[in-house]
């Protein structure tokens, strides 16, 4: 469901998920800063940031949120995920039990949100192609299985970070108009 943020305009709120370190928070600062900080200190403070996208002629406001680091301690909160209509499931292509992990946090978005979530899989760090430990067959496989949008991105070079919020976004404003 959308939210009437006041304007009479979308807000839709989207929530980044998967391990520590597989890129999440850089991803964020890439799309709504056009950041990237190669230093790997825990996000502080801020707990989303809001991205205005024209979709339709339509103004659209994606409000992005992030861990503070407390997957970590597999303590990502029920309030982190309240209302949420999207998702990004991150994992990083260089580190396989980062994407073994996916499952479980399909499983915590199956219990927190409303089966209609758009969900897309991010294989991240796919500029680091000479260390890759997940191909991206794998990838798009685990994807198809669990009905899953699917790209592979790089926060660092800025690969398709645009594309994968802009999917999920038009994927939750079909649903919703
Ligand atoms: P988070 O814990 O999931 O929020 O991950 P961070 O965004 O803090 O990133 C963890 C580490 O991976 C940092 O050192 C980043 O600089 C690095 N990193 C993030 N995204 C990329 C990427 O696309 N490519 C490369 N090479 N490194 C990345
Ligand atoms: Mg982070």
């Amino acid at each position: 469901q959308e939210e009437d943020s006041g304007g009479g305009e979308y807000l839709f709120k989207i929530v980044l998920i998967g391990d520590s370190a597989v890129g999440k928070s850089n991803l964020l600062s890439r799309f709504a800063c056009n950041e990237f900080d190669s230093n790997s200190k825990a996000t502080i403070g801020v707990e989303f940031q809001t991205q205005v996208v024209e979709i339709d002629g339509k103004e659209v406001k994606a409000q992005i949120w992030d861990t503070a680091g407390q997957e970590r301690f597999r303590a990502v909160t029920s309030a982190y995920y309240r209302g949420a209509v999207g998702a990004l499931i991150v994992y990083d292509i260089t580190r396989r039990s980062s994407f073994e992990s996916v499952k479980r946090w399909l499983d915590e978005l199956t219990i927190h949100c409303d089966t209609t979530v758009a969900r897309m899989l991010v294989g991240n760090k796919c500029d680091l192609e000479n260390i890759r430990d997940v191909s991206k067959e794998e990838g798009k496989t685990l994807a198809e299985e669990e009905g899953l949008f699917f790209m592979e991105t790089s926060a660092l070079d800025s690969t398709n970070v645009e594309a994968a919020f802009e999917v999920v976004i038009r994927q939750i404003y079909n649903n919703v108009s």
